[in-house]
């Protein structure tokens, strides 16, 4: 990588992360065991939420909380499409439909307008997504599913050390599904959890990350026992405990980082807010954004982005909306014009370089290079 390329994101290790880890080499245990239920309980602990139940990554956590919702052929689940492609392939690798709903133009969050409006007989769940760190509005959908009896799933894997009407991100839905993938808030490496507050949905989840069987291997050792029982079709989901070191590790830091990239994002609303062709996205005053994402809107977006790229600057768009992916327009039919809100963003929407320990000198190259490409090609015609 060259030397003074800025990511849009990255990881943030540090001695204590590293001895964490080390500690787990040492103890004589790798797989799922006693740092993963400290991981656990900790991540629980922090949403406060009564269980969490670490997977191998988001995407498991996604799927896992599919299934525990109990989800399967013939249902139909409401996902935002400006999304990541995983969120709607939880939904499929359950055998069920995923039904694409359109987001708030000043927000890029799910539409509840256009979520009750696609609403059917086969509706299950709704997921919703906290598009770069702003929780949704939990209250809104969480009404919508009392008044059509549905289940809320919350793809939080952007707004750990998020809140919403001070209540954290992790226990604003039914089931929670956050990523410890390097890119996210913290990181483990690869990981995932779920949080719920129902004992069945996590009895459900402990039992679909380990094949399906309900006692995991580490028990039946302490109980002198071989006995085991597949009830029904699982994977293996698990996270071992040299992730959940680091994890559990990269947990303290969380309130600090939080703060650290409100800081940042602060530092960027202020520089854009003289330049009317820099629009950055609203955040609502009922939320504590965790500002995985920065992202602003721009004119001739693509010129932008090739002219920050040109300066290594690590500029990223987030995302294409899935619903125009080649697997979903073939297989499920989807096309241009489902969801103009989202289609018209993604002409735009540019992510900035963001994570805690940004130095301020990169901070201000970034600010920088966008207004020099704004002032550049910020008046042309996009081809
Ligand atoms: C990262 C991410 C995922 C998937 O997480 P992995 O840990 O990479 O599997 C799912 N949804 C969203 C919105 C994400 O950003």
């Amino acid at each position: 990588m060259l030397s003074n390329y800025l990511p849009y994101s990255t990881q943030s290790i540090d001695q204590e992360d590293i001895d964490a880890v080390i500690r787990v080499l040492q103890s004589g245990w790798l797989t799922t065991g006693p740092t993963v239920n400290h991981f656990e309980e900790a991540v629980a602990a922090f949403c406060e939420t009564r269980y969490g139940i670490a997977v191998a990554n988001g995407t498991a956590a996604l799927h896992a909380a599919v299934h525990a919702a109990g989800i399967g052929h013939g249902d139909e689940v409401i996902v935002p499409t400006l999304s990541f492609v995983a969120t709607a392939n939880a939904v499929v690798y359950a055998g069920a439909t995923p039904i694409f709903a359109d987001v708030l133009p000043h927000t890029l969050l799910l539409d509840p307008v256009q979520v009750e409006n696609k609403i059917s007989s086969k509706t299950k769940a709704i997921i919703a997504m906290d598009y770069a760190g702003q929780p949704c509005n939990y209250n809104q959908l969480l009404d919508l599913c009392r008044k059509y009896r549905l289940l809320l799933i919350a793809d939080a894997c952007h707004s750990l050390g998020a809140d919403y009407n001070r209540r954290k991100s992790g226990g604003l839905a039914h089931l929670t599904a956050f990523s410890f993938h390097p890119a996210k808030p913290i990181t483990s490496g690869e990981g995932g959890m779920v949080l719920t507050d129902n004992e069945q949905y996590a009895v459900k989840i402990r039992t679909f990350r380990n094949h399906g069987i309900t006692s995991d291997f580490r028990t039946r050792q302490f109980q002198k026992d071989w006995h085991y029982e597949m009830v029904e079709l699982g994977y293996n989901l698990r996270l071992s405990d040299i992730h959940a070191a680091l994890g559990l590790s990269q947990l303290s830091k969380i309130d600090r980082w939080t703060a650290e990239r409100n800081n940042i994002a602060g530092l960027y609303t202020k520089a854009f807010a003289g330049d009317g062709a820099i629009q950055p996205l609203t955040c609502r005053p009922d939320v504590t954004h965790s500002y995985h994402l920065y992202v602003v809107r721009v004119p001739n977006r693509s010129k932008i982005f090739a002219a920050m790229r040109q300066e290594n600057i690590g500029v990223n768009v987030h995302y294409l909306p899935i619903h125009l992916h080649p697997y979903y327009r073939e297989r499920f039919g989807c096309k241009p014009g489902d969801c103009p809100v989202a289609e018209k963003a993604y002409e735009n929407i540019l992510s900035l370089p963001l994570f805690p320990g940004m130095r301020a000198e990169d901070i201000n190259r970034v600010i920088d290079c966008l207004h020099e490409a704004i002032r550049e090609h910020g008046n042309e015609e996009s081809p």
